[in-house]
């Protein structure tokens, strides 16, 4: 028997957990932890709450989690309940499936001002994470800027956009749904620091902007390259590009009646954030791109006033002591996912925040072979630890109070059972809520 634990129940998680019952079958146990007591990480708290059918393929790790020989433990933190060294002991390989939660910093003063998130806290807030739940951002002023030229940046940007009648059918938390229905902001700028040829954003997301009820896109028409030059870019990239063309054309007379505008500044990079106690607006300095394609600053500056600010710039993984870490990148220290012997790291925790989804699921079969070659060459060994019978030993010991899948699923049907109408769930946005939830 192989004894494997998952450290988090995002979709590298459960796509590893599925790898290994592949290739395993019955000769494989697989715990999946997470610190919160509801799996499935990113599609849960990450992606975008009026992105449904995005979400959907929790379904598919549903499918993994139900089976006999894949189990999820919630509610237990690595690093406080038990340690990576502890885990090593219980299981033959543990991997380290833990995401990128936290945000990058853009590096400039005025980061701690007031009103100023990264898109780690606010996508949580609007997400019901319960670390950012209390967030409570203002957004009585009217004017918000978003920097980064990437998806994240374009779901702040149409989620601050968007009516109450466009939520319909969404999972958007009610504190989120409530203050966002109170909203004064008229002007969401999103900031590049280099050009359209150079956006991160892909096409499905970028054309959304296009067909909101009360808010419409603006490019200005000199930021765009001339049109024969998209004949270069890949043909995602194109596509985004042709949106962003397309927005440039809008008339006018189509604007009249919509009251937001999402105004792409391009070439704009952010200098300093300003204010005394809270933000009132971000110097940006004008770009060109060098010949390497990097923005380069012109000394020319601007000041955009505004009352809200969120840097949409990356993630970096969260460090483990003990467990080598790439500062600069953001991930742990790893050679095709392997860290140290029988600890193994997948999806963002292994390549940074980057790809799809489904980009997961590659690395999850990946991270399984790695393991499985490991083994054949005994640079693994197996057949000595006892793996979950000694994890439920030390819980037992320590009083962990692990939230099962089956526990899950009482948490979920509650949080169904709450929903607003047309809405599929209302989220418990507090662990002990979740509890509660489980012990009714
Ligand atoms: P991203 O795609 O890496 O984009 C980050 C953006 O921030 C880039 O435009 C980058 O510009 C800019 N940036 C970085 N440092 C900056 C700085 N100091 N000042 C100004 N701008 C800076 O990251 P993301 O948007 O967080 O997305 C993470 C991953 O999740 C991506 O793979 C994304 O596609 C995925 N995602 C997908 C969806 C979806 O499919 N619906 C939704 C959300 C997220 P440069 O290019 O100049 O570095």
């Amino acid at each position: 028997m192989r004894h494997i634990a998952i450290i988090g129940s995002g979709p590298a998680g459960y796509y590893t957990a599925e790898a290994a019952q592949k290739l395993w079958g019955d000769g494989v146990r697989v715990d999946i932890f997470d610190m919160l007591p509801v799996p499935y990480g990113l599609i849960r708290t990450g992606v975008a709450p009026d992105h449904q059918s995005i979400k959907g393929v929790s379904k598919r790790y549903e499918g993994t989690a139900l089976t006999d020989n894949v189990r999820f433990v919630g509610n237990v933190t690595i690093g406080r309940d038990i340690s990576v060294d502890e885990l090593q002991g219980c299981y033959d390989a543990v991997v380290l499936a833990t995401g990128a939660p936290n945000d990058r910093l853009a590096g400039i003063s005025g980061e701690a001002l007031g009103n100023v998130f990264g898109s780690a806290a606010f996508v949580g807030w609007y997400n019901g994470h319960p670390q950012f739940a209390k967030l409570d951002p203002d957004l009585s002023g009217r004017s918000a800027v978003v920097i980064g030229n990437g998806n994240v940046a374009l779901d702040v940007a149409r989620i601050l956009a968007k009516t109450n009648d466009e939520f319909s059918g969404s999972d958007i938390v009610c504190h989120a749904l409530d203050a966002l229905q109170r909203s004064r902001i008229e002007q969401v700028t999103i900031l590049g620091r280099r050009g359209p040829h150079q956006i991160a954003m892909t096409p499905k997301e970028l054309g959304e902007l296009a067909h909101l009820t009360k808010a419409c896109p603006r490019v200005e028409p000199d930021d765009l390259p001339s049109e024969g030059e998209d004949a270069f870019l890949e043909p995602g990239q194109r596509k985004s590009v042709a949106h962003l063309r397309g927005f440039a054309a809008i008339p006018e007379a189509f604007r009249a009646d919509k009251p937001i505008e999402i105004t792409f500044d391009f070439y704009a990079s952010p200098k300093a954030i300003l204010g005394s106690d809270k933000v009132e607006g971000i110097e940006v300095e004008r770009t060109v791109l060098d010949a390497d394609g990097r923005a380069r600053g012109t000394g020319e500056t601007y000041i955009i006033p505004c009352s809200l600010v969120v840097t949409a710039i990356g993630y970096k993984s969260s460090p483990i002591p003990g467990v080598p870490f790439e500062d600069g990148e953001g991930r742990f220290a790893n050679v095709d996912g392997r860290i140290l012997p029988g600890l193994y790291c997948v999806g963002w925790a292994r390549r940074g925040p980057s790809g799809t989804i489904g980009t997961n699921r590659p690395d999850g079969f990946a991270v399984v072979e790695r393991i499985a070659e490991d083994i054949e060459s005994a640079a693994l060994t197996t057949g000595n630890k006892r793996g979950r019978a000694a994890f439920d030993d030390l819980a037992l010991q320590r009083g962990i109070d692990v939230v099962t899948f089956r526990d899950w699923q009482k948490i979920d049907a509650a949080e169904v059972g709450r929903a607003r109408d047309g809405s599929p769930r209302e989220k418990f946005v507090d662990v002990d809520q979740m509890i509660a939830a489980r012990d009714q």
